[in-house]
């Protein structure tokens, strides 16, 4: 049984906002989005990637940089306000229970149906539909393991830093091999979604490529919309935006906050 979460009114998502301390204006940008959702949304879903790096909720709430104390204290003001719910992407997804708890947040599994006002819509940050990259998925299956993450956590803040740096780097270094199809999802495993889920509205982000794609399968008219990832930090120009969801449907908004 899929996790189901019931949202009335104006349900916001965004996702891969990267953000760190290699992104000082992203994170001024995301602090904006923030005021303006706590303001005009009335439930806000990250859908993964909201951190470029997260290596444990430990390290990062016991002694956060000033950036990030930042972005948190601002989380928790909003959900005080308004519903949040925190998605894991492939950067994150060591984001657990003691972050959610410290922001007043609702930790989401991997894929929900959002019932909103406009009908049920099929949510996940994306990666798992990328089945063509076999070594990805390999090692995505690794690292969601509660064994290995356990054991990861469990080692002090240097080394996990040690090992995610050269996990990142590489990953850096295996993606510039990888053609752009690869890395994109592959359509039989979004049409085995819309089957599979029987309904006809997905949302993700990771790919990083904005979009709205309709298309007629099996007799459904079905969508699938992909969320931006932000940058304000490296070149021009700036990218950002979100998916606003009302009773009117989604509507992807590719809004920048300069
Ligand atoms: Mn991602």
């Amino acid at each position: 049984m899929r996790t189901k979460v019931v949202l009335t009114g104006q349900v916001w998502v965004a996702s891969d906002i990267h953000l760190g301390p290699q992104a000082p204006a992203t994170v001024e940008a995301f602090k904006r989005f923030l005021d303006q959702a706590s303001q005009q949304a009335h439930a806000l879903i990250l859908l993964g990637d909201i951190f470029d790096a997260w290596i444990g909720d430990d390290i990062a709430l016991q002694d956060p940089p000033a950036w990030l104390s930042d972005i948190l204290a601002q989380l928790q003001h909003l959900a005080s306000k308004i519903p949040l719910f925190l998605g894991r992407g492939n950067r994150d997804f060591l984001i657990g229970h003691a972050l959610a708890r410290h922001l007043g947040a609702h930790l989401l599994p991997d894929t929900f149906i959002l019932q909103a006002d406009c009908g049920p819509l099929l949510l996940s940050h994306g990666d798992e539909y990328c089945t063509a990259d076999k070594n990805y998925q390999r090692m995505r299956t690794l690292v969601r393991t509660p064994l290995v993450q356990g054991i990861f956590l469990s080692l002090s803040l240097h080394t996990r830093r040690r090992i995610a740096n050269w996990a990142r780097s590489r990953s850096k270094q295996a993606n510039r091999n990888k053609s752009a199809q690869i890395m994109d999802v592959n359509p039989e495993a979004i049409q085995y979604a819309w089957v599979a889920s029987n309904i006809d509205t997905l949302v993700h982000g990771h790919t990083h490529r904005p979009a709205v794609h309709t298309q007629l399968y099996l007799g459904r008219e079905c969508t699938r919309i992909v969320l931006p990832d932000w940058d304000y930090d490296h070149g021009t120009p700036v990218r950002s935006g979100w998916l606003s969801i009302s009773a009117a449907g989604p509507e992807l908004r590719l809004d920048t906050f300069v």
